[in-house]
């Protein structure tokens, strides 16, 4: 990177919840796969006298999770009415939040190789999302199934340096949702998708900040998070090189070119003319009601994987893979709670554990008594069988004259230990490596 520019990146995270109804009527949120436009009713076609009930559980799955992005959660919270036209929009404008959000400011830590580093969050809020168009060559095609299926927006501060970064935070927040049981998160089928807004800064002019910002769409894979940022920043800094101003859009990711295309100049928020949704009253929690939601927060992926390393011991990198996915993580408590009854090793319980889970691979399904007792298994001590150690030295001295001349001349002390390696060559491993040392040195004195 040219030490001249430093990448200003904020992000915009929308993930669908997973509710059985849509955000403000009684249609099935579950739209992958149905026939297009058969999830659909008056409210969320938008149709004349169509009256929006919001979905409680969506609401209590944002509080969830703004709680879980250690946010402030907003004691009142209200809906407002976004507009712009596009045909994917059946009212001409979208129910969603601006002035008060569900939650604000929060702080998700995540490591960076191997390092914490956070990463702030500027408001976290609920809203309906669009319709899906289609477009065939001539034709573009309409799909109300997704029509107000809830959203929530994620927005962050610019805080990230570069791709990578934006790339661990978002599989950390996929990690979290999962957790929490709230969304899929799939971005290939689009249920998690990344909006950056990128621009450069000219370092000399700080604390000036760019006065413009690109924002991309489209990115419908982890692959490409990292491509696409590498490939915009790069692009403003030419631009920036022949002193001019990139331009303040809307570009596409192109995956066949792995470039971004400009799609239309970027909306300012005045431009959505936002007023109060007059449909729906503005909502009033206690303190005392959010602790009742919040008491469903399991331990999050970052905090398991702290406990793991600093109580249990376990490698970081092996803590990190065992807490991505939560039933994994179960199991190995699970697992981890039986072994430790049995008391049969010292301090390294957890990471035998861990070594054995993983490199094992040992579905999650099975027995917790008989991963446990595959290990004890494992780690008793090999029976040697006397017959066969005596036949397999016998075999080695004669085989290795010049060794055993080494070792009983005083030459090369250390050559027995060449000797003991090639008696439990002969033994398959199948000896203790102190009663072949003992068996030797008793032959060769
Ligand atoms: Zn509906």
């Amino acid at each position: 990177m040219n030490k001249k520019y430093r990448p200003v990146i904020g992000l915009e995270i929308h993930v669908e919840l997973n509710t059985k109804s849509k955000m403000f009527c009684q249609c099935p949120a579950d739209y992958f796969g149905a026939k297009p436009n058969t999830h659909t009713c008056p409210v969320c076609l938008g149709m004349p006298g169509g009256l929006p009930v919001p979905n409680k559980t969506a609401i209590e799955s944002t509080i969830l999770l703004g709680k879980a992005l250690n946010c402030k959660i907003n004691n009142e919270f209200k809906f407002e009415r976004k507009h712009y036209f596009y045909p994917d929009l059946a009212k001409g404008y979208q129910i969603s939040q601006e002035d008060e959000p569900i939650a604000e400011h929060g702080i998700v830590p995540i490591l960076i190789n191997g390092k914490r580093k956070e990463f702030k969050i500027k408001r976290v809020h609920l809203e309906e999302d669009t319709g899906k168009l289609t477009h065939s060559g001539e034709e573009t095609l309409i799909d109300f199934n997704r029509g107000g299926v809830p959203l929530v927006e994620i927005v962050t501060e610019p805080d990230f340096d570069d791709g990578e970064e934006v790339k661990v935070f978002l599989e950390e927040l996929q990690v979290i949702v999962r957790y929490l049981g709230i969304a899929n998160a799939d971005m290939e089928k689009g249920d998690m998708r990344l909006e950056p807004n990128i621009s450069v800064q000219i370092v000399e002019k700080l604390p000036e900040l760019p006065s413009y910002k690109v924002e991309v769409k489209n990115i419908n894979s982890f692959r490409f998070v990292k491509k696409t940022i590498e490939y915009e920043v790069e692009r403003q800094i030419e631009i920036l090189e022949n002193g001019e101003v990139p331009k303040q859009e809307t570009r596409g990711f192109d995956s066949s070119t792995n470039t971004t295309v400009s799609q239309r100049s970027k909306e300012n928020a005045e431009d959505y003319r936002y007023l109060p949704e007059p449909d729906i009253p503005s909502f009033e929690y206690t303190d005392e009601e959010y602790d009742v939601i919040c008491s469903a927060m399991p331990e999050l992926p970052f905090d398991r994987m702290e406990r793991y390393v600093d109580e249990f011991g376990v490698r970081s990198t092996d803590a990190f893979f065992l807490t991505r996915d939560k039933a994994l993580s179960d199991f190995f408590d699970v697992c981890l709670s039986y072994l430790n009854e049995k008391k049969v090793f010292d301090g390294d319980t957890a990471q035998i554990l861990a070594n054995h889970i993983i490199n094992k691979k040992v579905p999650i399904n099975t027995d917790p008594e008989v991963v446990v007792s595959e290990i004890i298994d494992n780690a008793k001590p090999v029976e040697t069988d006397k017959g066969l150690l005596d036949e397999a030295v016998t075999r080695v001295i004669e085989a290795n004259p010049n060794a055993v001349d080494d070792f009983t001349s005083g030459k090369n002390p250390n050559s027995i230990m060449f000797l003991v390696g090639q008696v439990m060559k002969e033994m398959k491993g199948r000896a203790d490596a102190q009663m072949v040392k003992e068996a030797l040195n008793k032959r060769l004195s």
